[in-house]
């Protein structure tokens, strides 16, 4: 039957979905980073393209270089993401 096929694709959807939130609370609670990432946690964490204080982190962007990655933040008021660091 196809609506057992699609229950199982959905149960595994669910499954995947826990198991993410799992690993990004697990980063959270047990943080990696360098010494270096620690101390930039301070950063003003504004909205660079309204200014507005009104932001939540929302992870990382890509590493640099370096093998530092920007703090990416989600604007609530203007909705839009920046890298900040
Ligand atoms: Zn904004």
């Amino acid at each position: 039957m196809a609506s057992e096929r699609l229950k199982c694709l959905l149960d595994a959807i669910a499954k995947f979905d826990a198991w993410e939130e799992a690993q990004q609370k697990q980063a959270e609670l047990q943080p990696t980073d360098s010494q270096e990432e620690i101390s930039q946690k301070v950063i003003s964490l504004d909205c660079p393209k309204c200014g507005s204080g009104q932001t939540i982190r929302s992870g990382k962007g890509k590493p640099r270089k370096d093998g530092t990655r920007l703090q990416r933040i989600l604007c609530k008021d203007c909705g839009r993401t920046s890298l900040i660091g």
